[in-house]
């Protein structure tokens, strides 16, 4: 893919900077990789893998250890990767990069980086502590190696900005709001809106006439309402922490526990938070945040995994029934994605088996069968509510949003 017009996606986290390279003529996926553990010397790699292309070229992979103290290191160490094994001009090739920012308060669309825009992504890291950093020290590290290049911050926040008031707001004093900010913003949205737009597709309808149940279920989890294709709630709130039981995080829980926690147990803040971010979820409740060793811990019999499955599977059924409610019943297809829902069959027959006598019919050949990145229909024909499985893909989300948004053809 050397010489031609690329676009660069950039997903920055605290010790770790994921790209992926798309060829624009024509439009295609190319080299992605990941450089892990920024700032440990010993430890920092680039993994990077080329996908086998329609011309016959062969897939490759690369594992090198380079040593890079930070995002800016990181990309300076990209970018010679890129022109040693990709192409020699990259620098001069790129025409846009997009940008995964996890929050971005109040607005509902990517947009371009200048002065402006980046003050906003600082100002929404009062929310977002742990993510909005990294973002900006992406933004950074692209910035000291495509000068003049259209930069674009595609937001986590943003697909749910459509959600109306009842759902976003809790019930605390107003001034919480108005002052401080605090509602509920949700996340994963890029990943939701993508699954909207193939699930309106795979049904044959526009997306503006599409409700659907979106379940992103990975390490970190969520689901969406969407009515006539716009979101109108989701379980994520203020942070990522609420809603499903997920890997590391407790999800709901009654806020006067933590008020508790730090009386009795008298846990600091930063301490409270590593808790119910980092402690909690499935690996508090069994030893393993992946959800495959609880599934076959559950299948030895040993009681914690059978809670923990339980308990993530109940409130994905839970969830489920709400958003139906919250969609009034019209509800065109339920779509499972990410690591869980792409992957685990025995996790969708464990939700989906007990919803028929809402209309949801799991075929379970079908569903046996759309494992490992496949996209299909897991339900009988006849089932009135359609169940899907779709692979997500937020590169190629926010590689079409970044290049809308830079004012070249999506
Ligand atoms: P992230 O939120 O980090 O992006 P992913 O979407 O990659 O997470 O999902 C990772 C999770 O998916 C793993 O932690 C594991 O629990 C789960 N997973 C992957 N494959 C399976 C499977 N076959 N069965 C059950 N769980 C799976």
């Amino acid at each position: 893919m050397s010489g031609a017009a690329k676009l660069l996606v950039l997903n920055a986290g605290s010790s770790s900077l994921k790209f992926k390279i798309f060829g624009l003529e024509p439009f295609a996926a190319g080299v992605s990789g990941m450089f892990d553990r920024i700032g440990d010397a010993a430890n920092c790699t680039l993994k990077a893998s080329a996908a086998a292309d329609a011309a016959g070229g062969k897939g490759r992979k690369w594992e090198l250890k380079i040593p890079a103290k930070d995002h800016v290191g990181a990309m300076q160490n990209i970018m010679e990767f890129i022109k040693e094994n990709v192409s020699s001009g990259f620098a001069r090739e790129v025409v846009a990069v997009g940008h995964r920012i996890v929050h971005g308060l109040e607005i509902s669309q990517p947009v371009l980086l200048n002065d402006k825009s980046i003050a906003k992504i600082r100002e929404a890291a009062v929310l977002a502590p742990l993510h909005n950093p990294p973002g900006l020290q992406g933004i950074e590290a692209a910035e000291s190696v495509f000068r003049g290049v259209p930069q674009v911050a595609v937001f986590d926040t943003a697909f749910h900005q459509t959600m109306p008031p009842h759902a976003y707001m809790y019930g605390l004093p107003y001034d919480m709001y108005e002052k401080h900010k605090i509602r509920r913003y949700g996340f994963h949205g890029t990943s939701h809106q993508y699954l909207v737009e193939q699930a309106a597709e795979m049904l044959g309808k526009p997306v503006s006439e599409t409700n659907v149940i979106t379940c992103h279920l990975g390490n970190g989890s969520s689901i969406a309402a969407v009515r006539g294709g716009q979101c109108i709630d989701t379980t994520m709130g203020m942070t990522p922490l609420e809603g499903l039981l997920m890997g590391t995080r407790c999800g709901d829980v009654d806020p006067a526990v933590v008020l508790h926690i730090q009386k009795q147990l008298k846990l600091s803040i930063q301490d409270t938070d590593t808790l119910l971010n980092k402690k909690s979820g499935l690996l508090g409740l069994t030893g393993s945040n992946d959800l495959r060793a609880v599934i076959d811990g559950a299948h030895r019999g040993e009681p914690r995994s059978v809670l923990g499955l339980a308990m993530f599977v109940y409130r994905v059924q839970k969830y489920i029934g709400a958003y139906t409610a919250a969609l009034l019943g019209k509800v065109d297809a339920v779509v499972f994605s990410a690591g869980i829902g792409e992957n685990s069959s025995i996790i969708r027959g464990l939700i989906l088996e007990p919803l028929k006598g809402m209309g949801m019919v799991l075929d379970p050949a079908a569903n046996a069968a759309t494992v490992g990145g496949k996209q299909g229909a897991i339900s009988v024909p006849a089932s009135p509510v359609k169940l899907f499985v779709i692979p997500t893909d937020e590169e190629l989300a926010i590689a079409h949003q970044t290049l809308k948004a830079s004012g070249r053809a999506g």
